[in-house]
């Protein structure tokens, strides 16, 4: 059985880097690249980009207006700079019972959101401009 490196090569760093940033799991990384999930976790720990934070309250209300719309997930993301896996899981997470279909007392959008709001995201953004 050949032991996996838990020395992580300069290569590697960047290969896993990659992966991670790609949405894979730090398993799926470190099978891919090579190196120990501790190792990857490790590192990825060090170096854990921004789109790792949690997502914004304000992405959220983005992500289920595009849902209500029947946009593609993966026009929501490239248009909030969030990986697709960030936005599935959130969806998935999602309690259903949760959304309630709204309607802006501004703009007369009908809108998602978890807590009531007077505001479609649309115009709570424009409003904080
Ligand atoms: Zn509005």
């Amino acid at each position: 059985m050949i032991k996996k490196r838990n020395v992580i090569s300069h290569q590697q760093k960047k290969l896993a880097g990659v992966l991670v940033a790609a949405g894979l799991t730090l398993s799926q990384t470190a099978e891919i690249s090579g190196v120990s999930v501790r190792s990857v976790k490790r590192w990825y720990k060090a170096h854990k980009p921004n789109r790792s934070k949690k997502l914004k309250s304000m992405d959220k209300l983005f992500i289920l207006f595009d849902l209500l719309k029947g946009t593609d997930f993966t026009k929501t993301s490239a248009r909030l700079n969030l990986s697709p896996r960030k936005i599935l899981s959130y969806l998935q997470d999602l309690n259903q019972k949760d959304i309630k279909i709204q309607k802006c007392a501004n703009c007369q959008n009908i809108f998602l959101a978890e807590e009531i709001q007077r505001l479609c995201p649309f115009c709570l953004v424009a409003r904080k401009l």
